[in-house]
């Protein structure tokens, strides 16, 4: 096991408020959410640090991961607008080096 915060939450051994999963991909709420509705959504297994990385190879999670973002989108009813983004590196604010996309939405109930 990687010395890795979403590795173990996937792992169950951090808690997290769990939304949705298929069977590669894991999505949790933010513990320090940025926007009313901040959803995170992971490969279960640790594939890459970021999208830096991607290759041809990833097309299948990923597509996986982009269809589970917009069913959770709906699910949380956030029709009115949401986002999707993922941090490169430590200069655009990566601190979880386990690749992840931010699902932020809500603003509009505010
Ligand atoms: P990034 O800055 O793009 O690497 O995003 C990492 C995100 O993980 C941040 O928004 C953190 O708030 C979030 N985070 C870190 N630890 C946890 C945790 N234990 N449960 C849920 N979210 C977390
Ligand atoms: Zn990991």
């Amino acid at each position: 096991m990687r010395d890795c915060v979403f590795c173990k939450i996937v792992a169950g051994e951090i808690p997290s408020s769990m939304v949705a999963e298929t069977d590669r991909i894991y999505a949790f709420r933010d513990i320090e959410p940025h926007a009313p509705t901040h959803v995170l959504l992971v490969p279960k297994e640790h594939v890459l640090d970021s999208v830096a990385e991607l290759g041809a190879d990833d097309a299948d999670w990923l597509a996986e991961l982009m269809v589970l973002a917009a069913r959770v989108a709906r699910d949380e009813g956030l029709e009115d607008g949401w986002r999707i983004v993922t941090n490169v590196g430590p200069a655009a604010g990566q601190t979880v080096f386990h690749v992840h996309f931010h699902l932020m939405g809500g603003w509009a109930d505010r």
